[in-house]
């Protein structure tokens, strides 16, 4: 029996950071051993040019971006990696989902309200209709699972509601998808912690993979932890101790912290070195085998054109089955000169 598709994206924007490891990164990497799923994970480009984008650095981004996925554990033999533009499937099914999607479902999308806040000078089409080529990702593989972080869930049901919507209007083609949390499906920022951690919001927001000790260090140990505004813990301190909780080997750590803070005896000095710690010995690892993909540059290559070919071959199926329900691809039968 073929096993279920499961999808999931990263955007190269670069640094990617601890929200995106522990909500998503880690999970694909844990789904793709549990070898329960055909796991397709891609870099999507196109996605990344509704934000600032310079053309100059993208290659370089999609490459530390790759570099970053298999540092993380993704393995070529077992998940099919690729980038988003190498599949043109991709943004072939997006215009056609453009053409099923109310204007007044797009509008309902937090991520669109947030972005375009942050981006204020460039609100352009491509980022208000971003959801619609995610939903074109995960339905090019007919996937029925999506990892991605809580962030992501909104844009993952709008998915199955653009699959119904093909499916009543032409024929029964996609499945409807689920979301796959993490147990931290919402990673905070270290500054602000009633934001969720992002690039965008600044340097001393998020802890990148690629940080060194000493800026990891300087980031946790001026994390604010007194936001809490009258609550029993405050979002900064709940959020330090959710990263502890996933990061640090031994559970023990985390549970002594835990009952001095219960008992009222917590100093936030001991939380946050536990924090850098456990933090630290998370990601130097994948730091040291960053350096190991860099020094072979060939394997990279390797990798995305091998993705790119496994992807194309799914996608063009599903594409020629979309236009024959759509009644726009003429049947084999009949040559084209027959209709002109
Ligand atoms: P970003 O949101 O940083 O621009 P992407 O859109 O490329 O990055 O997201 C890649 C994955 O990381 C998505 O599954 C997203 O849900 C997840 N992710 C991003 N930020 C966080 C966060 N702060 N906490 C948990 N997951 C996150």
């Amino acid at each position: 029996m073929t096993k279920p598709i499961l999808f999931s994206g990263i955007q190269p924007t670069g640094n990617i950071h601890l929200g995106n490891f522990l909500g998503a990164l880690k999970n694909w990497v844990r789904l793709q051993n549990e070898g329960r799923y055909q796991c397709i994970y891609s870099i999507v480009d196109y996605h990344a040019m509704t934000v600032k984008f310079d053309p100059g650095k993208i290659a370089e981004r999609i490459k530390e971006t790759a570099i970053v996925l298999l540092a993380v554990g993704l393995d070529p033999q077992k998940s099919i990696i690729f980038v988003q533009s190498t599949v043109p499937e991709h943004t072939e099914l997006a215009w056609i989902f453009n053409c099923l999607i109310p204007i007044a479902e797009l509008e309902r999308m937090h991520q669109f309200k947030e972005k375009s806040e942050q981006n204020k000078s460039d609100i352009n089409a491509g980022l208000f209709t971003y959801p619609v080529l995610m939903a074109a990702d995960i339905l090019l593989y007919k996937s029925l699972f999506v990892p991605v972080g809580e962030d992501q869930k909104q844009h993952v049901e709008l998915t199955r509601v653009i699959a119904k919507k093909f499916n009543n209007k032409f024929s029964a083609v996609f499945p409807e998808p689920e979301t796959l949390l993490t147990n931290v499906p919402r990673v905070m920022s270290l500054a602000e912690p009633l934001k969720k951690m992002s690039k965008s919001l600044g340097d001393k927001h998020y802890i990148a993979l690629t940080d060194s000790a000493e800026i990891v260090k300087k980031k946790i140990m001026s994390a604010v932890t007194d936001t809490g505004a009258g609550a029993k813990i405050s979002p900064g301190v709940a959020n330090l101790f959710s990263l502890l909780e996933e990061t640090a080997g031994d559970p023990n750590i985390a549970l002594e912290l835990k009952t001095a803070q219960i008992r009222g005896q917590l100093k936030y000095i001991d939380l946050k070195q536990a924090v850098f710690e456990a933090v630290w010995q998370t990601i130097l690892p994948i730091q040291k085998k960053i350096e190991e993909i860099k020094n072979q540059p060939s394997i990279l290559a390797e990798v995305l054109i091998s993705g790119t070919v496994k992807a194309q071959k799914i996608a063009q199926e599903t594409m020629k089955e979309v236009k024959e329900k759509c009644g726009i691809l003429p049947p084999k039968t009949a040559p084209i000169s027959k209709l002109v």
